[in-house]
This record gives C-alpha cells, structure tokens and sequence, in this order.
C-alpha cells in the first residue's frame, strides 16, 4: 500500500540515536536537549502541539528519575519524563483515565494557565508525525517499564538502562527489552462489501473491522484466518499486508491486513463480538458520510478508519 505511512503514529521519521543510548543519563542534563512529559499516559500539549521543555524547566522536579531518550530532534537529544507521581489538585474526573473517553485536561501549577496533559487518542489527530511518534513511543515505553520492574527470570527488581531501551537484572545478568505485541487487523471483502463488527461496550452504533492478537508460532496470515473465522465464522482465503500502527495502548502493533473471504454466512462468537454484518460500499461511503442509520463510523486517527476510507477510496494498492 503505497501511502501506508500515513496512518496516525506513522511516517514520524524519527531519528532514534541508539549511539547515544549508553550515554544517555549524562547527555539528559544538556542545555540544548529536549524533554517531553507525560502524566498517566498523556503528553503535555498546548494549541501548537506537542511541548517540549528544557531539562531545567521547575515541572521536571515533579518527574520520576530515569528519563527515557526518545531520538535526536535538529541536532538535540528528545527524553520523556513521567510525572505520573504527581497529582493534579482538579483531579475530579480520573473515572475515564487511560479510555477514548477521557476529555479531562491536567494543568500543572509550573505551567499556569498554559499546556495541559491530554488523552493522545483525543489530540493525536492534531499532532504532527513527528509529535506523534514521539508521543506514541514515549506512552508505550512508560506502560513497559510500569509493568516490568522487576526481572521475568529471577523476580529481581531490575534497573533502567540505555537511555530506557533495556532493563539489567543484576542479580541473574539477563537484559530485558520493550515489547511490542502484534495485533492483526482486517479489511474482509466478499465482492462489493466489507466485513464489519462490534464489540459489548463499544459507543452505540460503532462498528469497525475485526483484529486480534497474533498468536505465538502463528503467521500475520494465519492469525486473519483463525481470527475472522473464530468471530464471524467466516472463510478467509488470499490475505496480504497492507499498513501498520504503533497503537500504545497498552503496546500493540496494529498490522492492517486484506483477507478475500470465501464463505459469506455469519455466525458470530457472543464471548468475542455483539453483531458482525456485511456493508455495501454504497452503505459505507453513508456511514463516513454520518447518513448511515445504524452505523457510526471506526474513530477516526484508528487504522480501521483509515483502511476503510481507503478501501472506499479505491486506494489499497
Ligand atoms: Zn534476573
């Protein structure tokens, strides 16, 4: 797919620097590097985008220690700070935290009246490439390392090391690095229609395409197969790629892929799905249309959004 790399959290370009990484606790202090910060997950923003401080600025005496080096930006180390220890004095709605509902925002007092933490699946469709990529890794490295303190083998606390791309466990010597767990996640066709589905607790009326972990030993390939037919009960035949997504929440690597079905009936899994159902192409460009009766669209900035408007589009190749 040739514009593959401009799905949201794609095509950042970001130079990673991993030369610098060893380096990295001393190159946090220089006066021309940059930080980027992050509360529970969400990226300090204001009207122009993602904020970037200088490693002095007074906000960074309520981050947690290891910062983590993102990648070079013009020349200057990019770190992201997390000031998830701090807690925000209006933290009146924390209900909808780390959900596509959050529309809370957290002013920080070093920051009067200015930027403001945000959820990134709210802002990320107004973030540059680079700003997302930035975020994106920054929120997935967090969740890694909240999740990983202590080492898988021997249950030793572990310590941050190279700039936060590994954890040393010092008592067994294993390295440990972030994780990234790929999920697959499909654009079904029979003819002229797509198949849709939804999942218990999703907004009224969303419908988007079926996705689902890839198993171990399995092929991108295989797990479309297994995963369209164990939800829908339908046949899956020739798949191919088609996109990708870092989708930090928590760590997922959304692989868009095409399956061509050979069987059309449905027969859902009510553990998995609430409903599954063809769409015309007609029915689909109503739904982008918001003129669909009983369909709401796949969120827009989500790789199912972004394949179907171009499956509409005639732009898969
Ligand atoms: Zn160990």
């Amino acid at each position: 797919m040739k514009i593959a790399e401009t799905v949201t959290f794609a095509g950042g370009g970001l130079d990673r620097a991993a030369e610098w990484r060893a380096t990295a606790a001393d190159r946090a202090r220089h006066a021309d590097s940059r930080v980027i910060v992050l509360w529970q997950g969400k990226p300090l923003m204001d009207d122009a985008g993602l904020v970037m401080l200088p490693p002095d600025h007074p906000i960074l005496d309520d981050a947690a220690p290891d910062w983590l080096m993102l990648g070079r930006v013009d020349g200057a180390a990019v770190f992201a700070a997390d000031l998830s220890g701090w807690t925000p004095q209006d933290d009146a709605d924390t209900g909808a935290l780390n959900s596509f509902m959050d529309a809370s925002l957290q002013v920080h007092p070093a920051l009067p009246g200015g930027p403001a933490f945000a959820e990134l699946r709210g802002v990320m469709t107004r973030l540059t490439p680079l700003e997302a990529e930035l975020s994106a890794t920054a929120r997935a490295m967090f969740m890694w390392h909240a999740s990983h303190r202590f080492c898988a083998n021997c249950g030793t606390a572990s310590d941050l090391a190279m700039g936060g791309w590994q954890r040393n466990c010092q008592t067994c010597e294993r390295h440990h690095f972030p994780r990234t767990d790929p999920v697959v996640i499909m654009l079904i066709t029979h003819g002229n229609s797509v198949l849709v589905g939804r999942s218990p607790g999703w907004p009224e009326r969303m419908y988007s395409l079926l996705a689902g972990f890839v198993e171990p030993g399995e092929t991108l390939e295989a797990a479309v197969r297994r995963e369209v037919l164990e939800e829908s009960g339908v046949c899956v035949g020739p798949v191919r790629y088609l996109a990708s997504q870092p989708w930090p929440f928590p760590a997922s690597l959304m692989c868009g892929m095409a399956g061509e079905a050979t069987s059309r009936e449905i027969t859902i899994d009510p553990a998995e799905i609430e409903d599954a159902r063809w769409v015309t192409r007609e029915e689909m460009a109503e739904v982008f249309a918001g003129q669909h009766p009983q369909i709401n669209p796949a969120r827009k900035g989500a790789i199912a959004h972004f394949l179907l408007e171009n499956w509409l589009a005639d732009r898969l190749d």
